[in-house]
């Protein structure tokens, strides 16, 4: 009989997010404005073998998709050894094997991802404008970043995830770009709300452009479909354009939208650490538990027992709410 993670709100957890390390080339100012906080030493990362070995418990507890993410996943020299031996998780019940990333290393080594077994793959592109690019990102590799979309394309990693996080001021003039970027390329463009997860605590409401808004700028120029009746445990409501042309947009709207009723995901940090929520204020070393020498059963009692610690939801809209000390690149996005 095949497992299942289930928490004390009854949802099932089949969704894990593994941030393979806490560095990243670059600079996205709602993430780490000033630069890198000090990372962790090497000996307290998982190396491939532990994360092999707790993704093999997560999937034999019902895990079915793996999402490999960080600071930026590919500035791990190991990452095709770890998707090899993730991907023959498959036959363990995992079903799909994906990768967030900023696209830089893409042009060289999508293939060698497609090959060592990844799934899909979703690229962050903030705009579509150089100097913009630059002004987000604090690197100047739009270019570069959109060959390895174009890289990724030809090495079969699809669908393509787009991720923009839309942040007023920035890029929201780019929205209904974006989508035409999707038609263009037959991508899957989502639009994710800046969330208070940016190291400099700089966060304000009223940076935040509504997921209701986003949805009207495109609509400005391409009506939507909903393509879902019941959007489920997906972060994103999903459209398709009424006119029938490729492409697909999502909108991701935690703060305007919470949609933590049907969460199914939890995280697995690069120094080991089980975050049950992204804005958890607590986590749960299951480095320690593998290190200290902990049977397997003893590894699986850790885990159930961490998810029934699951919040109920996050607490971003209440008075007092306190982000987590940890950024989005220490988290895995
Ligand atoms: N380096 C990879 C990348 O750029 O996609 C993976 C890690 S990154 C933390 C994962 C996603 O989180 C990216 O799409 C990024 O834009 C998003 N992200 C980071 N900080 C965010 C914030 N404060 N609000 C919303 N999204 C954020």
């Amino acid at each position: 009989m095949t497992r299942v993670l289930r928490d004390s709100y009854n949802r099932t957890i089949r969704d894990l997010r593994v941030s393979l390390t806490d560095r990243c080339n670059f600079r996205c100012f709602y993430c780490l404005p000033h630069g890198e906080p000090p990372i962790a030493p090497k000996e307290q990362m998982l190396s491939y073998e532990e994360i092999e070995y707790a993704c093999d418990v997560f999937v034999e507890l019902g895990i079915q998709k793996i999402r490999l993410t960080g600071g930026e996943p590919m500035m791990r020299r190991d990452i095709e050894q770890i998707i090899y031996k993730l991907a023959q998780l498959r036959d363990r019940g995992l079903e799909d094997l994906a990768l967030t990333t900023n696209g830089y290393f893409l042009p060289h080594r999508a293939e060698s991802l497609k090959q060592a077994g990844l799934d899909r793959i979703t690229i962050s592109l903030d705009s579509l404008k150089r100097d913009v690019f630059k002004q987000m990102t604090g690197v100047d590799v739009l270019e570069r970043v959109l060959e390895g979309i174009q890289a990724a394309k030809n090495a079969g990693l699809e669908p393509i995830k787009i991720n923009a996080v839309i942040v007023r001021g920035h890029n929201e003039d780019e929205v209904a770009d974006f989508a035409a970027f999707a038609r263009e390329h037959d991508v899957k463009m989502r639009f994710i709300e800046f969330m208070p997860l940016d190291a400099g605590h700089d966060w304000s409401r009223e940076d935040v452009v509504a997921g209701r808004e986003i949805r009207e700028r495109i609509e400005e120029r391409f009506p939507l479909v909903p393509v879902d009746e019941v959007r489920g445990s997906n972060t994103s409501s999903r459209f398709r354009f009424a006119d029938g042309a490729p492409g697909e947009i999502g909108i991701i709207a935690p703060v305007t939208e919470a949609f933590c009723g049907a969460c199914s995901r939890i995280r697995l940090t690069s120094d080991g650490q089980i975050r049950t929520c992204l804005f958890s204020a607590v986590e749960y070393s299951l480095r320690d538990v593998i290190r200290e020498g902990a049977s397997r059963q003893e590894l699986i009692d850790f885990i159930e027992g961490v998810v029934m610690k699951k919040e109920p939801r996050h607490f971003i809209n209440d008075p007092g709410f306190v982000a987590p000390s940890r950024t989005m690149s220490f988290i895995g996005g």
